[in-house]
């Protein structure tokens, strides 16, 4: 049973009110401006999700208690868990690195597939308490922070590092790891959140018929480019938690979402600056990640320190020219391109150029997309350090660049979320438009 009824919403993207009506089965709706996905129908939404949600955490727990490999050389053995890792990079005394492993593989999954499986449980009897909804949004929250499937990347490339020195088996965590990584990728294609919030009670009384006040705003047909509707143009502001769009009170102070409570913003607030103070401290941090050794080996009568450039090199040398390429774009090349390209996207915004919108839309959810995989290296120092300790044969130590390389990733990630892409849209509106943001 679905509850969805036709509704008229703004484009997140590029703001452009659009009419969404009832979606034919597996339909998609685009905007037409920008081309972003703006509803999809997604059969049995909330019984697949629970279905898969279910299986997700079974799967996370078998990835946190078993062991992810374990390694063998000379007659000695040694296996680590995600946890184990996460404990020795701390030990070590990187521990900012070991929080932030932490976030991305165990607490930020753990957050995401238990919030779900709460709301999910819970709108089954419509109307679902209130509170549902910020559990909801809180999921919502972690999901870009839930990095599994980099994780086991990073397993990947650490068990060919370490392949030349000891022979190293996988274990049941791994294949855990695995399961989980498709688990989370099938609740994201079966998810519907707007079926979810359709079952969620409002927080102001709902207006008559379910529809907001907003909906019964004319949407004009855009005619010539600078008269198409947009949800700041009309004083509509489109929640940034639920998606409704809701009346503006005042242009500075728009109020709070009818029925998820969340404060309203017609832009998100200081978006250019808080993007370039992002994008700046990430551009710092870039230099000492590279030029910093993040590993140090030491054998007896050997000691090596290794910066992501030399241990790519190593990767090539050791003819696993693949994952070396693989490691180069996602540790040199990604953070480097997206703080060009966001750097990129904030002159154009600032400059109020036109041109080319539509391909600087698509720049923008690139970085959206690929940002994440630069943690790859983090994950790869974790689990060599947590394998590698042979001691007094051999044994591994992160170094001081793991945690700026770290930083570089959190802080890009940040400065893309930070910005809004709305603003790419947003040339051809007034002056009068303009001054009060
Ligand atoms: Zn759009
Ligand atoms: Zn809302």
């Amino acid at each position: 049973m679905t509850l969805l009824t036709e509704y008229i919403a703004a484009c997140p993207d590029c703001d452009l009110l659009q009419r969404i009506g009832v979606l034919p089965s597996g339909a998609t709706a685009r905007c037409p401006r920008c081309g972003r996905v703006v509803a999809s129908d997604k059969p049995n939404s909330l019984n697949r999700t629970l279905a898969l949600a279910v299986a997700a955490i079974i799967a996370l727990i078998v990835a946190n208690v078993t062991p992810l490999m374990g390694l063998s050389a000379v007659g000695r053995h040694a296996s680590t868990t995600i946890l184990g890792g996460i404990v020795k990079m701390w030990r070590e005394g990187q521990e900012i690195t070991a929080l932030l492993v932490a976030l991305c593989s165990v607490v930020a999954p753990i957050l995401y597939v238990g919030f779900m499986l709460v709301v999910l449980l819970a709108v089954r009897k419509p109307p679902a308490p209130r509170w549902i909804g910020a559990l909801l949004r809180f999921s919502e929250l972690s999901r870009p922070w839930v990095m599994v499937e980099v994780m086991m990347l990073g397993i990947l490339v650490s068990l060919v590092k370490i392949a030349d020195l000891a022979t190293v088996n996988p274990g049941i965590g791994m294949f855990a790891v695995g399961a989980l990584i498709v688990l989370l990728a099938a609740m994201t294609v079966s998810f519907d959140p707007r079926e979810a919030w359709a079952r969620i009670a409002w927080v102001d009384e709902p207006p008559r018929k379910g529809r907001s006040e907003a909906q019964d705003e004319p949407v004009r047909k855009g005619g010539g480019a600078g008269t198409e509707p947009t949800g700041r143009r009309m004083g509509l502001a489109a929640c940034g938690a639920c998606g409704l769009l809701a009346r503006a009170a005042g242009r500075n102070d728009p109020g709070s979402c009818p029925r998820c409570g969340e404060i309203l913003v017609l832009r998100r607030p200081g978006a250019i600056q808080r993007t370039w103070a992002f994008l700046i401290a990430a551009s710092i941090c870039y230099l000492p990640a590279n030029l910093l050794p993040v590993m140090n080996t030491a054998m007896p009568g050997y000691a090596e320190a290794d910066t992501i450039m030399s241990g790519v090199i190593l990767l090539y040398e050791s003819g696993s020219w693949p994952l070396a390429l693989i490691v180069f774009v996602a540790s040199i090349m990604i953070p480097l391109a997206k703080i060009i390209a966001l750097a990129y996207l904030l002159v154009t915004v600032q400059f109020r150029r036109i041109e080319s919108r539509p391909e600087r839309i698509r720049v923008y959810r690139i970085i959206e997309v690929v940002g994440r995989w630069s943690m790859l290296d983090v994950f790869v120092v974790t689990f060599v350090v947590a394998l590698v300790q042979l001691q007094p044969l051999m044994s591994v130590e992160p170094g001081a660049g793991v945690v700026f390389f770290a930083a570089v990733v959190v802080l890009t990630m940040l400065a893309a979320e930070s910005f809004d892409p709305r603003l790419i849209w947003d040339e051809n509106e007034s002056e009068e438009d303009r001054k009060h943001d």
